[in-house]
């Protein structure tokens, strides 16, 4: 991979002038108040702010606080004070969205989904689920053993979106094409888990619409939730889909992905040694070749770190094939 400038340079994104008056960019840093930033969301904001900034687009800021069991209201603070002190400013104003405060939309979007017999419960966990798929090493595969159960809301269990077998093909901004099949890949989709808890997948697909989210830029960790995400959103009606983004994830300098250990030090430990909002940007955009070295990097430069060929007007709309597999 390229790791000069961040971006694959053999998929550059060319403006389209028929599209430039065309529709705004509008892009989200979504962070999960489970802890603190650390460098891993510096990349991140990074490539969001930057993009941003290089698009003329706006930055929306959603807590993705939908896992109640493991957010905190100190994390969440402290992620506000963080960005505060690096400079990095969401637009749009207004209230916060959070993931917790919109449970009476999400029960709306399913019950859509329910009406058109789309939604089954499913009472496995996860141990029976490996037990009879044998687990494979990889992503788990849900087998589909509870489709004949249908909806029961007496029932405690997850709830699962029936899939059917399209492949999904979109072309991401930065790795170029790309084909997923989610129900070879994960199986019908949990929406809800067995605890009432809604899942990433679920609420980050209703919220990219509702926040009118044009462009979602985030790590390639999250590549392979595209597709069931894309086809989700199909399902929902969502007429112009997201188009996506996946950037390198963090790494030493040896191109190593960083331990769990490098990532609990928070960007508020960087500031108590000293460190400026400058310094810690300059380090995050190093790790993933943005900048040649930790030389301090200001956030109202985080656009300059990317070619001007980077407008993404012509796949502002991402046309996303579906077809069914053979
Ligand atoms: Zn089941």
């Amino acid at each position: 991979m390229d790791r000069g400038l961040g971006l694959n340079r053999s998929h550059p994104v060319y403006c389209c002038p028929m599209m430039c008056s065309g529709p705004h960019i509008v892009t989200r840093f979504a962070p999960s108040p489970t802890g603190y930033l650390h460098l891993g969301h510096l990349v991140n904001a990074i490539y969001v702010w930057g993009l941003a900034e290089k698009w003329g687009g706006q930055v929306l800021l959603r807590l993705e606080d939908h896992d109640r069991g493991r957010c905190r209201p100190e994390y969440e603070v402290a992620i506000l004070e963080d960005l505060d002190w690096l400079g990095l400013q969401p637009d749009g104003g207004g209230p916060i969205y959070r993931q917790s405060e919109r449970h009476a939309r999400y029960v709306q979007v399913l019950d859509e989904l329910v009406a058109r017999d789309l939604v089954y419960t499913c009472t496995c966990s996860r141990k029976e689920i490996v037990a009879r798929t044998g687990g494979g090493g990889g992503e788990l595969r849900y087998d589909g053993h509870c489709r004949g159960q249908g909806y029961r809301p007496e029932q405690q269990g997850g709830l699962r979106l029936l899939l059917d077998d399209r492949t999904v093909s979109f072309e991401d901004l930065l790795l170029g094409p790309q084909t997923q099949c989610p129900a070879r890949q994960c199986g019908d989709l949990l929406l809800r888990d067995r605890h009432d808890n809604w899942t990433y997948q679920f609420a980050v697909t209703v919220d990219d619409w509702e926040q009118g989210v044009s462009h979602v830029i985030r790590g390639e960790d999250l590549l392979e939730s595209t597709g069931r995400q894309i086809q989700l959103a199909q399902l929902l009606g969502r007429p112009d889909g997201a188009a996506f983004l996946h950037h390198p994830l963090i790494s030493d300098p040896g191109g190593h992905k960083l331990s769990k250990r490098d990532f609990a030090k928070g960007i508020r430990d960087y500031r108590a040694e000293g460190h400026t909002a400058s310094d810690v940007l300059g380090k995050a955009a190093a790790h993933v070749g943005l900048w040649p070295d930790a030389t301090p990097l200001a956030a109202t430069d985080l656009g300059a770190l990317f070619p001007t060929d980077t407008n993404p007007m012509a796949l502002a709309r991402n046309k996303h094939v579906e077809k069914e597999t053979p």
